[in-house]
């Protein structure tokens, strides 16, 4: 039996259960490893969750269900309509509302005796390590890798275990980064993040509307596990769940000694500027970094600037025919990224062209291939329809 936190240890005096509580929680209670004892000490924590999303939405639910006295949750987002294949705490009822109001809803729904502390807006360098330093454990349910970063420096240094998830088309992955437990931090695994917007979010690569349910459920059984001090942690072990093979897999993780920020001499020991660190300050003229701040690319006003002025440009879409009917910019040709090698003599090599796709992933190989092919003056428009959709156009359908 392993303790994670001592100051929880401290609470489980004040944390008595109730005859509604006693019912509620008979289920549990029967079961030799929680009892009443471990109950008290689910009552008695605190647990800060990033993020009421795809990841977040099936842990805060069996979180609370469960009895965990104290949820935290920190989010800037409002409810969409693409959320809902996947973000079960909110419904369709609550789009339009923020993230946070729906998500308290649904919980204090499903278990009126917990406290739900909201945090409204995002993690940052600023707030994490006083948002960190009031809970016991810190379940990441965000979607990108400067908050990935982040928490997991500040987990570190707060030596709170910090319970892992990710989630890409039909896979996923969780593992728990407890260095003060004896195993590895996200950095030993990963020193240096991937190249910005060499790796497509759920936006542009989709994912499996059940699989962060999956993956959201492991992280809630390992931070209730974490809680009770029973059964073996995901410590120093990755787990991976592939989908299409339904496969679990697990891979042994270490402790890098020279991690920088878990390592025998760290060098990084406070707060850095992530967004930075991750390159996610290259700006609309370079959205990509590394071998890709090569492709010229203009922005979504300078774009709208041509087409105002009547200037003569080629709007290339290079998205699938079902994103092309979900939205389009008027006037644009559709070309699939695909069919782009066998239909490029449809495109006049002296044309000025702009090419585009949801977020300006897809759009940046397109424009790297006619590059390529002798079409000089083409240009990736940053930030794709969806930018224009944000900044040009509201009133277009967003997906
Ligand atoms: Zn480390």
């Amino acid at each position: 039996m392993f303790r994670v936190m001592d100051k929880i240890e401290q609470r489980i005096a004040q944390a008595q259960l109730s005859s509604e509580e006693l019912a509620r929680y008979s289920r549990h209670l029967i079961l030799p490893e929680i009892g009443v004892e471990g109950q008290r000490r689910l009552k008695a924590a605190r647990v800060l969750c990033i993020g009421a999303g795809g990841l977040g939405s099936p842990a805060a639910l069996y979180l609370a269900s469960a009895g965990v006295g104290t949820i935290g949750l920190i989010d800037s987002d409002d409810v969409d309509l693409t959320n809902l294949h996947r973000q079960i705490l909110h419904g369709t009822k609550d789009v339009g509302r923020s993230k946070l109001k729906s998500a308290h809803d649904r919980l204090h729904d499903a278990n009126p005796n917990i406290e739900i502390e909201l945090h409204n807006g995002r993690f940052t360098s600023e707030n994490a390590q006083d948002l960190v330093g009031r809970y016991d454990i810190v379940v990441d349910g965000s979607d990108n890798f400067p908050t990935r970063y982040l928490s997991n420096d500040v987990c570190v240094w707060a030596r709170k275990p910090n319970v892992y998830g990710s989630v890409f088309r039909f896979d996923g992955q969780s593992t728990v980064f407890a260095p003060h437990l004896s195993g590895p931090c996200y950095r030993c695994l990963f020193p240096e993040p991937p190249p910005a917007g060499s790796v497509p979010n759920c936006a542009e690569a989709g994912v499996l509307g059940v699989l962060p349910g999956i993956i959201g459920m492991i992280q809630a059984t390992e931070a209730i596990k974490l809680i009770l001090g029973t059964g073996e942690p995901l410590v120093g072990r990755l787990l991976h769940y592939d989908a299409l093979k339904m496969k679990f897999r697990e891979f042994n993780l270490k402790r890098d000694p020279e991690c920088p920020v878990c390592g025998e001499k760290p060098t990084i020991t406070s707060p850095i500027d992530y967004e930075q660190f991750c390159g996610m300050n290259a700006g609309v003229e370079a959205p990509l970094s590394g071998a890709a701040t090569a492709i010229p690319a203009i922005s979504v006003s300078d774009l709208k600037h041509k087409i105002d002025q009547k200037n003569r440009v080629v709007i290339l879409d290079v998205r699938e025919k079902f994103e092309y009917e979900i939205a389009r910019i008027e006037g644009s040709q559709l070309i699939p990224l695909d069919e782009l090698p066998e239909r490029i003599s449809e495109l006049d090599p002296n044309a000025e062209i702009v090419a585009l796709c949801h977020t300006g992933m897809r759009s940046a190989r397109a424009v790297q291939f006619l590059q390529g092919h002798g079409y000089k003056r083409s240009f990736n428009l940053a930030g794709g329809i969806d930018a224009w959709a944000h900044e040009i156009d509201p009133t277009m359908q967003k997906y």
